[in-house]
């Protein structure tokens, strides 16, 4: 049975042309990886399916799926159509459902990204946003809101891209023979990630129909089940990651264990970084779960001692645009803890905000001596910045100030003396976005900075203990 229609390219007096969006899915290119695999003697080709023109691989399920549902009857004009998705294949719907005149409801987990959605609700979609953190069986999941749309909504159909066989079925009608082709049946290794296994089952299994001896290898995010699952046969306690698209926390009927040889395990951080790689050093930009399967493609290659002979190819299934909020932001990167702080890029303000309390302690110039022991002793303080009725920076009191006034024998001390001529003037002033090296370079010989704002307004005040604090708890 063949569920994916064929390419019907019209042309008339030389004119060529689709006859529409839906025709220019698949006929992906094949490109060839060459700086990320150096020192690798395997032909490594990247099936990249960002070509397709909702940018994914999923593109190529979404039309057969709503066709398989007309053909028997399920979707009549007018109908909805309900998914469980995390956005690819949302697109992959929307855009057959744009073209045949359904609507769509499609519900995503919240740890998706943000331009997913926006993508979604671009195509006319209605989205329901559900939270990630509970199990497949809570009402609040997003399977089972998805459920409860079908049943509440007439003549809607749930695309049920995790059981419905036709996911599968449109890798073995399309991705697979593409690949058969465009490698002249020389391919030895199919690598791909795994969400609903509609990829990977599909394509390896027409692969395998062809040549029995081609591997297929599966990569899969920590924290999923998959990877002990195929080994073992055990479930294990799903734990979360930030791959989008690949990973599960059960096993969807449209995986078929059977059609992969082996699974490779990989981590959030390597599969980020090697995303990043791709698009600096190959000028392909691809989403997370592709930097996931180059990695695990790699992994696979070093452990298995691959030669020359070997033609491997990788499914990269969609693009970095919509993730640049997350593995092209550096900052969410470094929030994560999956980009090492490079020391000139610390600023005062990062130090300063990552202070145990935010609370910034001043004092004025007319305030009792005792009552700024008090507030030091207080809170631990060794010195205060002062400031005056506009809260402008006027000087700084410490702690080696105060002795030596109370030292000098030249009056009597009385209770109610001021911290006025104790002050020194001499403070280094930085501004929020001071980098690491300018407060290294005040601070070497005096006992603080004071940071502030553009109106001088005091916002906080490093000592080197600060600073030190800030760099240990960088340490990994
Ligand atoms: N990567 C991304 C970004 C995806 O959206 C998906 C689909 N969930 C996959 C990989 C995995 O594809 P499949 O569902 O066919 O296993």
């Amino acid at each position: 049975m063949s569920n994916t229609p064929t390419i019907d390219r019209t042309s008339a007096n030389s004119i060529s042309f689709h006859k529409d969006i839906l025709t220019t899915i698949g006929n992906t290119p094949l490109v060839r990886l060459n700086s990320v695999t150096s020192g690798l003697d395997p032909l490594v080709l990247a099936k990249v399916e960002s070509f397709n023109p909702g940018g994914s691989v999923k593109d190529r399920i979404g039309w057969p799926i709503i066709e398989d549902a007309e053909r028997d009857g399920r979707l009549r004009p007018g109908g909805t159509i309900v998914e469980a998705t995390s956005g690819n294949t949302g697109v992959g719907l929307a855009i057959a459902a744009a073209i045949k005149g359904y609507r769509c409801i499609f519900v995503m987990p919240d740890k998706m990204s943000q331009e997913k959605i926006l993508l979604l609700r671009a195509y006319g979609a209605r989205v329901v946003v559900t939270p990630t953190a509970v199990e497949p069986e809570d009402p609040r999941s997003y399977y089972s809101v998805a459920r409860r749309l079908v049943e509440e909504t007439p003549n809607s159909i749930l695309a049920n891209q995790y059981y419905n066989p036709v996911n599968p079925q449109a890798h073995y009608d399309s991705t697979g023979p593409e690949i058969w082709e465009q490698t002249a049946g020389q391919i030895t290794h199919l690598i791909a990630g795994m969400g609903t296994g509609g990829t990977i089952t599909g394509t390896g299994r027409y692969l395998k129909e062809q040549n029995p001896h081609i591997q297929v290898v599966g990569v899969d995010p920590i924290g999923s089940i998959l990877y002990e699952l195929h080994r073992s046969g055990q479930y294990t306690m799903a734990e979360g990651y930030k791959v989008e698209g690949i990973g599960e926390d059960f096993l969807p009927g449209t995986t078929d264990m059977s059609v992969i040889d082996e699974i490779i395990q990989v981590n959030d951080r390597e599969s980020l970084l090697m995303t990043r790689r791709l698009v600096r050093e190959e000028g392909i930009f691809s989403g997370g779960s592709g930097g996931a399967v180059v990695m695990g493609a790699l992994r696979y290659i070093h452990n298995q001692h691959l030669g020359p002979e070997a033609v491997v190819v990788i499914i990269l299934p969609d693009s970095g645009s919509r993730y640049l909020s997350k593995v092209f932001d550096d900052d969410w990167m470094r929030e994560n803890g999956f980009l090492d702080q490079v020391w000139s890029d610390i600023r005062a303000g990062d130090i300063q905000s990552k202070k145990d309390s935010g609370q910034i302690y001043t004092a004025r110039a007319g305030d009792r001596l005792l009552d700024v022991v008090t507030l030091m002793k207080e809170h631990n303080i060794s010195q205060l910045p002062v400031v005056n009725t506009e809260e402008r920076l006027v000087g700084l009191v410490s702690e080696i100030d105060l002795l030596n006034h109370l030292l000098k024998t030249d009056h009597v001390h009385q209770a109610d003396e001021t911290i006025e001529g104790m002050l020194n003037t001499d403070v280094p002033v930085v501004g929020q976005n001071a980098r690491l090296e300018t407060l290294m370079s005040l601070i070497k010989d005096r006992p603080a900075v004071v940071i502030v704002n553009n109106e001088d307004r005091v916002k906080g005040i490093l000592t080197k203990i600060d600073i030190l604090d800030y760099l240990s708890s960088q340490l990994k």
